[in-house]
Protein backbone atom coordinates (compact mmCIF):
# COMPACT_ATOMS: atom_id res chain seq x y z
CA UNK A 1 0.00 0.00 0.00
CA UNK A 2 1.34 3.40 -0.85
CA UNK A 3 0.37 6.60 1.09
CA UNK A 4 -0.41 9.95 -0.49
CA UNK A 5 1.38 12.69 2.09
CA UNK A 6 1.09 16.17 1.67
CA UNK A 7 4.80 17.86 2.39
CA UNK A 8 4.79 21.88 3.47
CA UNK A 9 8.57 22.38 3.78
CA UNK A 10 8.28 25.61 5.73
CA UNK A 11 10.55 27.88 6.12
CA UNK A 12 14.12 28.57 7.90
CA UNK A 13 15.57 25.19 9.11
CA UNK A 14 12.15 23.80 7.74
CA UNK A 15 13.19 22.31 4.39
CA UNK A 16 16.77 20.64 6.21
CA UNK A 17 14.49 19.01 8.65
CA UNK A 18 11.56 17.88 6.60
CA UNK A 19 14.41 16.18 4.11
CA UNK A 20 15.85 14.47 7.21
CA UNK A 21 12.65 13.17 7.77
CA UNK A 22 11.78 12.39 4.26
CA UNK A 23 15.06 10.00 4.59
CA UNK A 24 14.31 8.22 8.03
CA UNK A 25 10.12 7.49 6.03
CA UNK A 26 12.12 6.26 3.30
CA UNK A 27 14.28 3.80 5.41
CA UNK A 28 11.16 2.18 7.15
CA UNK A 29 10.29 0.98 3.50
CA UNK A 30 6.49 2.28 4.07
CA UNK A 31 5.80 3.72 0.53
CA UNK A 32 5.05 7.61 0.46
CA UNK A 33 4.30 9.11 -2.21
CA UNK A 34 5.16 12.96 -1.22
CA UNK A 35 3.28 15.91 -2.72
CA UNK A 36 5.11 18.62 -2.03
CA UNK A 37 3.59 22.12 -1.82
CA UNK A 38 4.89 25.50 -0.43
CA UNK A 39 3.63 27.85 2.22
CA UNK A 40 5.17 30.42 3.69
CA UNK A 41 8.11 32.86 2.01
CA UNK A 42 8.92 30.81 -1.25
CA UNK A 43 5.14 30.84 -1.50
CA UNK A 44 5.31 34.57 -1.33
CA UNK A 45 7.98 34.60 -3.66
CA UNK A 46 6.42 32.72 -6.51
CA UNK A 47 2.70 33.14 -5.91
CA UNK A 48 2.27 36.39 -3.90
CA UNK A 49 0.69 34.70 -1.03
CA UNK A 50 2.05 32.53 1.96
CA UNK A 51 -0.90 30.30 2.17
CA UNK A 52 -1.99 29.49 -1.35
CA UNK A 53 -4.98 27.39 -1.71
CA UNK A 54 -3.40 24.41 -3.15
CA UNK A 55 -1.71 23.86 0.25
CA UNK A 56 -5.32 23.61 1.80
CA UNK A 57 -6.79 21.55 -1.27
CA UNK A 58 -3.83 19.30 -1.05
CA UNK A 59 -4.17 18.74 2.83
CA UNK A 60 -7.79 18.11 2.46
CA UNK A 61 -7.49 16.02 -1.02
CA UNK A 62 -4.34 13.47 1.00
CA UNK A 63 -6.03 14.02 4.50
CA UNK A 64 -2.59 13.83 5.63
CA UNK A 65 0.58 16.09 5.80
CA UNK A 66 4.08 16.39 7.32
CA UNK A 67 4.75 19.93 7.85
CA UNK A 68 7.51 21.87 8.69
CA UNK A 69 7.98 25.24 10.50
CA UNK A 70 6.74 28.47 9.04
CA UNK A 71 8.01 31.96 9.60
CA UNK A 72 5.92 34.50 10.60
CA UNK A 73 6.87 38.05 10.80
CA UNK A 74 7.13 39.54 14.17
CA UNK A 75 5.16 42.73 14.95
CA UNK A 76 3.62 43.37 11.61
CA UNK A 77 3.20 41.57 8.30
CA UNK A 78 0.84 38.65 6.95
CA UNK A 79 -0.85 36.89 9.24
CA UNK A 80 0.40 33.58 11.37
CA UNK A 81 0.07 31.12 8.41
CA UNK A 82 0.04 28.19 11.27
CA UNK A 83 -2.91 30.13 12.91
CA UNK A 84 -4.47 30.32 9.57
CA UNK A 85 -3.73 26.50 8.51
CA UNK A 86 -5.40 25.77 11.40
CA UNK A 87 -8.40 27.80 11.48
CA UNK A 88 -9.12 27.38 8.04
CA UNK A 89 -8.69 23.60 8.07
CA UNK A 90 -10.45 23.32 11.76
CA UNK A 91 -7.34 21.81 13.04
CA UNK A 92 -8.80 22.28 16.43
CA UNK A 93 -6.22 19.27 18.43
CA UNK A 94 -2.81 20.12 19.02
CA UNK A 95 -1.12 17.46 20.29
CA UNK A 96 2.34 17.98 22.14
CA UNK A 97 4.06 15.34 23.87
CA UNK A 98 6.57 15.78 26.19
CA UNK A 99 9.07 12.84 26.60
CA UNK A 100 11.97 13.16 28.30
CA UNK A 101 14.60 11.57 25.51
CA UNK A 102 17.38 13.50 25.66
CA UNK A 103 19.59 11.46 28.07
CA UNK A 104 21.45 13.17 30.25
CA UNK A 105 19.89 16.60 28.91
CA UNK A 106 16.83 15.95 30.25
CA UNK A 107 16.85 17.36 33.68
CA UNK A 108 13.61 15.78 34.34
CA UNK A 109 13.70 12.36 33.54
CA UNK A 110 10.42 11.22 34.24
CA UNK A 111 9.02 13.88 32.19
CA UNK A 112 6.28 12.32 30.36
CA UNK A 113 3.66 15.02 29.59
CA UNK A 114 1.11 15.44 26.59
CA UNK A 115 -0.30 19.44 26.17
CA UNK A 116 -3.78 19.23 24.34
CA UNK A 117 -4.24 22.55 23.50
CA UNK A 118 -7.36 23.87 21.43
CA UNK A 119 -5.66 25.26 18.15
CA UNK A 120 -8.53 27.11 16.57
CA UNK A 121 -9.77 30.36 18.45
CA UNK A 122 -8.97 32.01 21.88
CA UNK A 123 -6.54 34.74 20.91
CA UNK A 124 -5.14 33.48 18.34
CA UNK A 125 -8.73 34.71 16.74
CA UNK A 126 -7.17 37.25 14.74
CA UNK A 127 -9.75 39.79 16.51
CA UNK A 128 -7.53 43.00 16.93
CA UNK A 129 -7.15 46.40 15.95
CA UNK A 130 -5.96 50.07 17.16
CA UNK A 131 -8.53 52.07 19.50
CA UNK A 132 -6.39 55.47 17.93
CA UNK A 133 -5.31 56.34 15.22
CA UNK A 134 -2.18 57.04 17.08
CA UNK A 135 -1.62 53.71 17.46
CA UNK A 136 -0.94 54.23 21.96
CA UNK A 137 -4.09 51.85 22.45
CA UNK A 138 -4.73 48.41 21.18
CA UNK A 139 -7.21 45.76 22.05
CA UNK A 140 -7.38 41.63 21.24
CA UNK A 141 -10.12 39.37 21.48
CA UNK A 142 -9.76 36.15 22.91
CA UNK A 143 -13.18 34.19 21.11
CA UNK A 144 -14.09 31.17 23.43
CA UNK A 145 -17.00 28.95 22.04
CA UNK A 146 -18.36 25.97 24.26
CA UNK A 147 -18.32 24.02 21.00
CA UNK A 148 -14.96 24.16 21.07
CA UNK A 149 -14.24 24.16 24.50
CA UNK A 150 -16.24 20.93 24.49
CA UNK A 151 -14.88 19.12 21.23
CA UNK A 152 -10.71 19.81 22.32
CA UNK A 153 -11.98 18.62 26.29
CA UNK A 154 -13.70 15.07 24.76
CA UNK A 155 -10.34 14.86 22.85
CA UNK A 156 -8.32 14.77 25.75
CA UNK A 157 -10.30 12.87 28.59
CA UNK A 158 -10.46 10.11 25.63
CA UNK A 159 -6.58 10.84 25.10
CA UNK A 160 -6.24 10.02 28.36
CA UNK A 161 -8.73 7.00 28.56
CA UNK A 162 -7.38 5.61 25.49
CA UNK A 163 -3.78 5.55 26.47
CA UNK A 164 -3.78 4.56 29.67
CA UNK A 165 -3.17 8.09 31.32
CA UNK A 166 -2.95 8.84 34.92
CA UNK A 167 -5.02 12.39 34.78
CA UNK A 168 -5.96 15.12 32.88
CA UNK A 169 -5.71 18.56 34.25
CA UNK A 170 -7.37 21.53 33.18
CA UNK A 171 -5.07 25.27 32.50
CA UNK A 172 -7.11 28.57 32.37
CA UNK A 173 -7.13 31.31 34.67
CA UNK A 174 -10.67 31.86 35.29
CA UNK A 175 -10.22 33.99 38.63
CA UNK A 176 -9.57 37.02 36.19
CA UNK A 177 -11.01 35.88 32.94
CA UNK A 178 -14.11 35.62 34.03
CA UNK A 179 -15.95 34.71 30.83
CA UNK A 180 -13.41 33.25 28.32
CA UNK A 181 -11.91 31.46 31.24
CA UNK A 182 -14.80 30.74 33.44
CA UNK A 183 -16.90 29.27 30.25
CA UNK A 184 -13.47 26.49 29.87
CA UNK A 185 -13.66 25.97 33.77
CA UNK A 186 -17.39 25.52 33.89
CA UNK A 187 -16.82 23.01 30.44
CA UNK A 188 -14.30 21.32 31.91
CA UNK A 189 -16.56 20.58 35.43
CA UNK A 190 -19.51 19.63 33.64
CA UNK A 191 -17.22 17.12 31.13
CA UNK A 192 -14.90 15.24 33.72
CA UNK A 193 -18.03 13.46 36.00
CA UNK A 194 -18.32 11.70 32.36
CA UNK A 195 -15.12 10.46 32.69
CA UNK A 196 -15.27 8.81 36.26
CA UNK A 197 -12.52 6.74 35.42
CA UNK A 198 -9.85 9.56 34.82
CA UNK A 199 -8.94 11.31 37.45
CA UNK A 200 -9.02 15.14 36.96
CA UNK A 201 -8.15 18.14 38.53
CA UNK A 202 -7.54 22.09 36.80
CA UNK A 203 -4.77 24.92 38.00
CA UNK A 204 -4.64 28.42 36.66
CA UNK A 205 -2.10 28.91 34.61
CA UNK A 206 0.62 30.68 36.64
CA UNK A 207 0.76 28.27 38.85
CA UNK A 208 0.89 25.27 36.27
CA UNK A 209 3.99 26.73 35.56
CA UNK A 210 5.58 26.74 39.12
CA UNK A 211 4.33 23.53 39.32
CA UNK A 212 5.93 22.06 36.12
CA UNK A 213 9.45 23.29 36.65
CA UNK A 214 9.33 21.89 39.93
CA UNK A 215 7.55 18.64 39.80
CA UNK A 216 6.71 17.78 35.98
CA UNK A 217 5.96 14.13 37.16
CA UNK A 218 3.32 14.99 38.89
CA UNK A 219 1.23 15.95 35.84
CA UNK A 220 0.05 14.08 32.74
CA UNK A 221 -2.32 15.04 29.80
CA UNK A 222 -2.87 19.57 30.09
CA UNK A 223 -5.27 20.55 28.41
CA UNK A 224 -6.01 24.18 27.77
CA UNK A 225 -6.98 27.42 25.63
CA UNK A 226 -4.74 28.36 22.67
CA UNK A 227 -2.20 30.90 23.96
CA UNK A 228 -2.00 28.72 27.03
CA UNK A 229 -1.14 26.00 25.18
CA UNK A 230 1.48 27.45 22.87
CA UNK A 231 3.38 28.96 26.32
CA UNK A 232 3.21 25.55 27.80
CA UNK A 233 4.02 22.89 24.99
CA UNK A 234 7.46 25.22 24.24
CA UNK A 235 7.43 24.62 28.66
CA UNK A 236 7.23 21.16 28.30
CA UNK A 237 9.43 20.42 25.51
CA UNK A 238 12.00 22.44 27.52
CA UNK A 239 11.57 20.17 30.18
CA UNK A 240 11.92 16.59 28.65
CA UNK A 241 15.09 17.88 26.39
CA UNK A 242 14.36 20.89 24.13
CA UNK A 243 12.58 22.48 21.32
CA UNK A 244 15.10 20.38 19.05
CA UNK A 245 13.40 17.25 20.37
CA UNK A 246 10.02 17.89 20.47
CA UNK A 247 7.09 16.45 17.97
CA UNK A 248 3.55 17.46 17.79
CA UNK A 249 0.69 16.65 15.73
CA UNK A 250 -2.95 18.85 15.12
CA UNK A 251 -5.94 16.97 13.95
CA UNK A 252 -9.55 17.98 12.45
CA UNK A 253 -11.89 15.52 11.79
CA UNK A 254 -10.73 12.93 9.45
CA UNK A 255 -7.54 15.27 9.31
CA UNK A 256 -3.90 14.93 10.49
CA UNK A 257 -0.80 17.51 10.24
CA UNK A 258 2.20 16.57 11.98
CA UNK A 259 4.29 19.43 12.57
CA UNK A 260 7.33 20.14 15.13
CA UNK A 261 6.88 22.19 18.11
CA UNK A 262 9.89 24.28 17.08
CA UNK A 263 9.73 27.56 14.63
CA UNK A 264 12.30 28.03 12.08
CA UNK A 265 14.82 28.72 13.79
CA UNK A 266 16.31 31.20 11.07
CA UNK A 267 19.71 31.47 12.35
CA UNK A 268 20.22 28.04 11.96
CA UNK A 269 18.89 28.01 8.48
CA UNK A 270 21.01 26.55 5.32
CA UNK A 271 23.57 25.07 8.04
CA UNK A 272 22.65 21.83 7.91
CA UNK A 273 23.02 22.20 11.81
CA UNK A 274 19.41 21.81 13.06
CA UNK A 275 18.61 19.13 15.00
CA UNK A 276 16.13 16.50 12.92
CA UNK A 277 14.44 14.73 15.57
CA UNK A 278 11.50 16.54 16.37
CA UNK A 279 10.67 16.00 12.53
CA UNK A 280 11.76 12.42 12.38
CA UNK A 281 9.68 11.76 15.58
CA UNK A 282 6.74 13.59 13.57
CA UNK A 283 7.00 10.71 10.72
CA UNK A 284 7.02 8.33 13.87
CA UNK A 285 3.80 9.75 14.92
CA UNK A 286 2.38 10.16 11.08
CA UNK A 287 3.24 6.18 10.66
CA UNK A 288 1.54 5.77 13.85
CA UNK A 289 -1.51 7.57 12.48
CA UNK A 290 -1.63 5.77 9.18
CA UNK A 291 -1.25 2.14 11.25
CA UNK A 292 2.42 1.26 10.63
CA UNK A 293 2.98 0.44 13.98
CA UNK A 294 6.48 -1.64 13.48
CA UNK A 295 7.67 1.10 10.97
CA UNK A 296 6.72 3.53 13.92
CA UNK A 297 8.32 2.01 16.48
CA UNK A 298 11.63 1.35 14.58
CA UNK A 299 11.91 5.08 14.39
CA UNK A 300 11.39 5.68 18.21
CA UNK A 301 13.41 3.20 19.12
CA UNK A 302 16.28 4.15 16.52
CA UNK A 303 15.94 8.02 17.45
CA UNK A 304 15.86 6.82 21.57
CA UNK A 305 19.06 4.82 21.11
CA UNK A 306 20.82 7.38 18.77
CA UNK A 307 20.55 9.91 21.62
CA UNK A 308 21.56 7.99 24.28
CA UNK A 309 24.69 6.54 22.40
CA UNK A 310 25.65 10.01 21.52
CA UNK A 311 27.89 9.27 19.02
CA UNK A 312 26.40 11.07 15.84
CA UNK A 313 24.12 13.85 17.59
CA UNK A 314 23.36 17.26 16.53
CA UNK A 315 24.89 20.67 18.43
CA UNK A 316 22.11 20.85 20.45
CA UNK A 317 22.29 17.40 22.05
CA UNK A 318 25.99 17.77 22.22
CA UNK A 319 26.63 20.71 24.43
CA UNK A 320 28.02 19.72 27.62
CA UNK A 321 24.80 19.69 29.48
CA UNK A 322 23.36 16.92 27.39
CA UNK A 323 26.54 15.00 28.10
CA UNK A 324 28.89 14.01 30.86
CA UNK A 325 31.85 13.91 28.19
CA UNK A 326 31.98 16.53 25.43
CA UNK A 327 31.21 14.89 21.94
CA UNK A 328 31.36 16.36 18.79
CA UNK A 329 28.56 17.71 17.03
CA UNK A 330 26.97 16.37 13.56
CA UNK A 331 25.07 17.62 11.50
CA UNK A 332 21.97 17.41 10.55
CA UNK A 333 21.73 15.32 7.91
CA UNK A 334 24.39 13.00 9.21
CA UNK A 335 21.98 12.60 12.00
CA UNK A 336 19.14 11.76 9.81
CA UNK A 337 21.24 9.60 7.60
CA UNK A 338 22.77 7.14 10.92
CA UNK A 339 18.75 7.08 11.87
CA UNK A 340 18.11 5.58 8.51
CA UNK A 341 20.79 3.28 8.86
CA UNK A 342 19.74 1.75 12.45
CA UNK A 343 16.12 1.90 11.02
CA UNK A 344 15.71 -1.27 8.98
CA UNK A 345 17.98 -3.42 11.11
CA UNK A 346 17.38 -2.35 14.27
CA UNK A 347 16.08 -5.23 16.95
CA UNK A 348 12.54 -4.44 17.99
CA UNK A 349 12.96 -6.75 20.44
CA UNK A 350 15.32 -5.16 23.05
CA UNK A 351 15.30 -3.82 25.99
CA UNK A 352 14.30 0.15 25.95
CA UNK A 353 14.46 1.76 29.05
CA UNK A 354 11.24 4.34 29.13
CA UNK A 355 9.87 7.13 30.75
CA UNK A 356 7.26 6.79 33.29
CA UNK A 357 4.01 6.38 31.47
CA UNK A 358 5.33 4.00 28.93
CA UNK A 359 7.15 4.74 25.37
CA UNK A 360 5.41 6.35 22.34
CA UNK A 361 1.92 6.76 23.18
CA UNK A 362 -0.36 9.81 23.84
CA UNK A 363 -2.73 9.95 20.51
CA UNK A 364 -5.96 8.95 20.44
CA UNK A 365 -5.52 8.48 16.84
CA UNK A 366 -2.93 6.06 16.62
CA UNK A 367 -4.50 3.60 15.68
CA UNK A 368 -7.41 5.13 13.42
P1 LIG B 1 12.22 28.72 17.22
O1 LIG B 1 11.58 27.50 17.76
O2 LIG B 1 12.36 28.81 15.75
O3 LIG B 1 13.67 28.87 17.84
C1 LIG B 1 13.92 29.07 19.21
C2 LIG B 1 15.31 28.51 19.50
O4 LIG B 1 15.14 27.09 19.67
C3 LIG B 1 16.30 28.67 18.37
O5 LIG B 1 17.09 29.79 18.49
C4 LIG B 1 17.15 27.43 18.48
O6 LIG B 1 18.18 27.66 19.42
C5 LIG B 1 16.24 26.40 19.08
N1 LIG B 1 15.74 25.46 18.10
C6 LIG B 1 14.52 25.45 17.52
N2 LIG B 1 14.42 24.41 16.72
C7 LIG B 1 15.59 23.75 16.78
C8 LIG B 1 16.09 22.57 16.16
N3 LIG B 1 15.36 21.83 15.33
N4 LIG B 1 17.35 22.19 16.44
C9 LIG B 1 18.10 22.88 17.29
N5 LIG B 1 17.70 24.00 17.92
C10 LIG B 1 16.44 24.41 17.66
O7 LIG B 1 11.40 29.96 17.81
P2 LIG B 1 11.47 31.50 17.44
O8 LIG B 1 12.89 31.93 17.22
O9 LIG B 1 10.66 32.14 18.48
O10 LIG B 1 10.65 31.62 16.09
C11 LIG B 1 11.26 31.68 14.80
C12 LIG B 1 10.16 31.73 13.77
O11 LIG B 1 9.43 30.50 13.76
C13 LIG B 1 9.12 32.84 14.00
O12 LIG B 1 8.80 33.41 12.75
C14 LIG B 1 7.92 32.09 14.57
O13 LIG B 1 6.72 32.73 14.29
C15 LIG B 1 8.04 30.78 13.82
N6 LIG B 1 7.37 29.65 14.50
C16 LIG B 1 6.72 28.77 13.71
C17 LIG B 1 6.12 27.67 14.27
C18 LIG B 1 5.39 26.70 13.37
O14 LIG B 1 5.59 26.73 12.16
N7 LIG B 1 4.55 25.82 13.91
C19 LIG B 1 6.23 27.42 15.65
C20 LIG B 1 6.94 28.32 16.42
C21 LIG B 1 7.52 29.44 15.84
Amino acid sequence: MSYRVTLIPGDGIGPEVTKAAQVVAAATRVSIDWEVVEAGEKAIASVGTPLPDAVLDSVRKNRVALKGPITTPIGGGFRSVNVALRQQLDLYASVRPARAIAGEGTRFPETDLIVVREATEGLYSGVEHWIDREHTAAESTAVVTRKATDRILRFAFELARRDHRKRVTAVHKANILKTTGGLFQTAFREMAPQYPDIPSDERLIDNMCMQLVKKPEEYDVIVTTNLFGDILSDLCAGLAGGLGVAPGALYGDGLAVFEPVHGSAPKYAGQDKADPVAEILCVERMLRYLGETEAADRVFRVVWETIAEKKVVTYDLALPGYTQTPVPASSCSAMAAEIARKVPIVDLAAPLPRPRGGGPGGDPHLEA
